[in-house]
């Protein structure tokens, strides 16, 4: 028998390299591929016309449905969620009405475990029923007042109707973390085993961390064949980190809505879970999904229930792809993904270097310089720098002080003239106000292109 040397039989002093010569050790933070994860293969389950409308402010009358359906359906999403049909008749009109719009998405609709809204749901020419019904003790004893053994036969028989009219069926639980994971994995593989296309799981109170969906979405991936759809809600901040860690746990379906707008705080983002996504596999989310059409629908939803987008919102806050500090500017300027993990022009953004501030570089300034088509050394373009730099510790800046002080160093220089504009800068902010006036007075009148100042 040959001998080894405690190295799977490898050669120790062979395969020895030194230091410079050895390929780059991976980084212990890159995931590890796992057979069960579905990071590259996922479907959302749009929920906007259904857990949106469950946000506070959320009104949508027919036209509206329809435009943000047909809105989504561009985008690329795999399924729209519609209100049940059962909650009142404009309801069930509106479902019917966008069941004939001839969507390439399935539209689905949302109902209680029970047959009277399941007979409703079927009529409206949906191309699938999403069951729900509560499992959790709270929802046992304050909510429905029902125990597990009805939970199973009404689970049964709405699901066996439902399959018999040839449409897909998916069950889920609601407050699924906080039901007994006995009765949990029960119910789920006794509606497996008659064939539904999917269970889900509900974060209904938003309580879970990723350790928990992990654990409970890979326990029932090991018990169940059909799909795995996954819900969760943002109350304590995690439902995009949720969704993430339920793919990598096996779940197929991931629930989201445009801005994340649902009951109380919400849902799981759509354009959230793209950023998530799209740094997890590029390819999949570029081919399956149109990211230039998020900011228009995330703009339309946020009309139609009188929200502004979030500064910090994902992909689409103002200052999302901004970058300001000198540091990273310059970082910036010379590549993109030094200080970015998302490009902006996937989603048909650009990004921005913010420049008009006293944590501003020379790096920053010298690329302003360019866009303003002004021709400035290095050495001038760190002294007028400098110049920014002091006054912005004065006052804040806006872009057009910025360019009007670049405008009026650039002026100087060209020809040489010695206006001692900035000098004083520093002494007060009345001096910096009229310092900055005459920047201005003077920088208009330079012939500076006024077309090439305002893009950035
Ligand atoms: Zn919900």
């Amino acid at each position: 028998m040959a001998s080894t040397n405690g190295t799977n039989g490898a050669d120790v002093k062979k395969d020895f390299k030194p230091l410079g010569e050895r390929p780059p050790l991976r980084s212990p933070y890159v995931g590890v591929p796992d057979f069960l994860s579905n990071v590259s293969n996922f479907k959302i389950i749009e929920s906007t016309l259904r857990e949106g409308e469950q946000f506070a402010n959320a009104f949508f009358d027919t036209a509206k449905k329809i435009e943000i359906a047909k809105a989504l359906d561009d985008f690329g999403v795999d399924y729209i969620e519609l209100t049940s049909p059962a909650a009142s008749e404009q309801s069930r009109k509106d479902c019917e009405a966008i069941c004939k719009l001839g969507l390439k998405a399935k539209i689905l609709t949302h109902i209680r475990c029970h047959m009277d809204d399941a007979r409703i749901a079927v009529d409206t020419g949906v191309d699938g029923v999403d069951v729900v019904i509560g499992t959790s003790s709270f929802l046992r004893e304050h909510s429905h007042g029902k125990d597990m053994d009805y939970i199973h036969r009404s689970a049964i028989e709405v699901i066996e109707f439902v399959k018999s009219k040839g449409i897909e069926i998916r069950f889920s639980s609601e407050d699924s973390f906080r039901s007994d994971l006995v009765d949990l994995l029960s119910i789920y593989r006794a509606v497996d085993k008659i064939g539904v296309n999917r269970v889900g799981i509900a974060d209904t109170v938003g309580c879970a961390g990723p350790r928990q969906v992990y654990d409970l979405v890979r326990t029932l991936r090991g018990v169940v064949h059909c799909d795995i759809e996954t819900h969760f809600h943002n109350d304590t901040g995690c439902a995009i980190a949720n969704a993430y860690t339920a793919l990598e746990a096996g779940a197929t379906h991931i629930d989201t809505s445009v801005l994340g707008i649902g009951e109380r705080n919400g849902i799981t983002p759509l354009g959230g879970l793209m950023a998530r996504m799209i740094v997890a596999d590029r390819d999949y989310v570029r081919g399956k999904y149109k990211l230039e059409k998020l900011r228009d629908i995330e703009n339309l939803v946020a009309e139609a229930v009188e929200v502004n987008i979030p500064f910090n919102n994902y992909i689409t806050g103002f200052c999302a792809f901004t970058h300001k500090a000198g540091i990273h500017a310059k970082a910036i300027l010379a590549n993109p993904s030094t200080y970015e993990i998302v490009n902006p022009a996937d989603f048909g953004l650009t990004r921005y270097v913010h420049f008009a501030s006293r944590l501003t570089g020379w790096n920053a300034i010298k690329s302003r310089v360019d866009q303003l088509d002004l021709s400035l050394t290095d050495a001038q373009i760190k002294e007028c720098t400098a110049k920014i730099k002091q006054l912005a510790d004065v006052r804040s800046l806006n872009v057009d002080d910025v360019d009007s002080i670049i405008r009026q160093y650039h002026f100087n220089v060209k020809t040489g003239s010695n206006t001692p504009l900035l000098d004083a800068v520093g002494r007060n902010e009345i001096d910096a106000e009229t310092l900055l006036k005459k920047a201005h007075a003077n920088g208009n009148g330079n012939g500076v292109n006024e077309e090439a100042a305002k893009c950035c």
